[in-house]
């Protein structure tokens, strides 16, 4: 969850490099491409000789899926340690038997074809638009420096182009038809749970409620464009102004839609949707109320936080898997904000925070001091800062995510059993995409705010007895440190 990022406008990457002639030809020669082509080659090929072909030329350009790289795979090995099996498999980058592909680099996102069919035909859009306002350019000037001009002095109407290439109302439809099931069954839990307590589900109702997935083209958000490196894949729960929580989709994210796994994407959306209530969230929200206690999020889930934490003491820091703030960390991050308030740009953020002791009263949100080599448009890339950060808000975002997504699947086989090769997709499609972030495939947790995909996969979303039992794991994966275990939600 982000709070406060600050995000700096670097220009127009669209259409750069590119001519109209041959848009996305470099695209095509990437090995992102050649791998996702032969994929979908590979589902129609019959012959043996053909099948091999495809299989090698995956693996070639750098994946593994489809009998690519392990021949061996069952469900049950890859329930036993999933971030493990796909971390094998090189890197995390992995093509389901549908050929589905989720990748966090930008640079990588702008190689998928999907992308590159919405540039291209942005382009072809902005092509038509040049033409019509050549006018406005002195002759002198030629048509580079024409067209220079006029993105600069259009930018707006040019940057529509490329969202409404990208944010298609197909696309739109269906993540608001994810989002709408799972706040649904989100709400629906926390109705009947029996361990959240009666006095705290009426905020926790509000807050799921009140949750709005921003799905179509906002003038203000800079990451629905493409940015100086390229299309940033987030997707993110930012506190409005208004107090209402906003799940914000990037344009990377955006353009991968239609080849996610299904599972995957629920995953992604309810990790997002239980960022409106996870433990930094209500801190923040009873601290605007003056009404700061810091054990509520503790009363609010009971024993969730310790078990998810995994050690011992009042809040389950005491050697345990996470990382807790620590008096360090506090301190550092009181006088960044303090010095904020000084005349920087955070000066009303800051204020904001320290008039309401936020820095005081909130110990389960990121502290510690920010980390200047962190880039913020890479996923991958992760906090080297020697200070560590509290990691409960994302744990908790991906343990509860877990949750409802599993009573979810569960709902469906007993309509219909969801058979071994889609349980087996969902899993390695959900393991892939959570080792490629915050330092990829890392088995020691790192100093982020995110743990590990280690820690995410394999601890905090298969310590769900309800996902795993829906994917066909029956136990927690008991080769993997610190994991194994079950905690409670709802
Ligand atoms: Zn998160």
């Amino acid at each position: 969850m982000k709070f406060f990022t600050l995000i700096i406008f670097t220009g127009i990457y669209l259409f750069s490099g590119v001519s109209f002639a041959n848009c996305g030809d470099g695209a095509r020669q990437s090995k992102v491409y050649r791998a996702f082509v032969a994929c979908q080659e590979l589902r129609a090929a019959k012959l043996p000789t053909e099948i091999n072909q495809l299989t090698q030329k995956i693996t070639d350009n750098g994946f593994c899926g489809i009998n690519g790289c392990d021949t061996n795979e069952t469900l049950n090995k890859v329930c036993t340690d999933p971030a493990g099996y796909v971390c094998q498999q090189n890197q995390g980058r992995y093509l389901t038997t549908d050929c589905e592909i989720d990748l966090t680099k930008p640079e990588d996102v702008a190689n998928t074809p999907d992308y590159v069919d919405a540039e291209c035909r942005a382009q072809a859009q902005a092509d038509l638009f040049f033409e019509a306002h050549k006018s406005e350019c002195p002759s002198a000037w030629g048509p580079d420096i024409c067209q220079k001009i006029l993105k600069i002095s259009h930018s707006a109407e040019l940057d529509l182009l490329e969202k409404k290439a990208v944010y298609t109302a197909e696309r739109q439809d269906k993540l608001t038809a994810v989002f709408q099931r799972i706040q649904k069954k989100y709400l629906s839990l926390i109705k009947t749970s029996t361990i959240i307590p009666e006095n705290r589900k009426s905020m926790l109702i509000e807050k799921i409620r009140l949750t709005h997935l921003q799905v179509a083209p906002a003038d203000d958000v800079p990451c629905m464009n493409t940015g100086a490196k390229g299309p940033e894949t987030e997707l993110f729960n930012q506190l409005s102004p208004d107090g209402k929580n906003l799940i914000v989709v990037c344009i990377g994210a955006m353009s991968l839609l239609d080849h996610l796994n299904e599972k995957e994407l629920m995953m992604t959306i309810a990790h997002e949707l239980s960022h409106s209530i996870d433990p930094c969230s209500i801190e923040v929200d009873y601290s605007l109320k003056d009404q700061g206690d810091p054990d509520l999020a503790l009363k609010t889930f009971p024993k969730l936080l310790q078990c998810l934490r995994g050690g011992t003491g009042l809040r389950g820091c005491e050697n345990g898997t996470l990382n807790c703030n620590s008096d360090q960390g506090i301190t550092q991050f009181r006088h960044q904000y303090e010095s904020a308030i000084k005349g920087s740009v955070l000066k009303k953020i800051g204020a904001w925070m320290h008039e309401r002791q936020l820095v005081d009263d909130a110990p389960d949100c990121p502290m510690g001091k920010s980390d200047p080599r962190q880039d913020g448009d890479d996923g991958s890339d992760y906090r080297r800062d020697p200070q560590p950060v509290d990691q409960i808000q994302e744990s908790f975002a991906d343990f509860m995510g877990a949750e409802v997504v599993g009573h979810i699947l569960q709902e469906d086989q007993q309509l219909k059993h969801l058979d071994q090769k889609s349980q087996l997709n969902a899993l390695v499609a959900t393991a892939a995409s959570f080792d490629q972030l915050h330092g990829v495939c890392q088995k020691d947790n790192t100093h982020d705010e995110h743990p590990v995909g280690m820690i995410r996969m394999n601890r905090n979303i298969m310590s769900s007895k309800y996902f795993r039992e829906a994917l066909g794991c029956t136990n927690g994966p008991p080769h993997t440190k610190n994991a194994g275990v079950t905690c409670q939600g709802f």
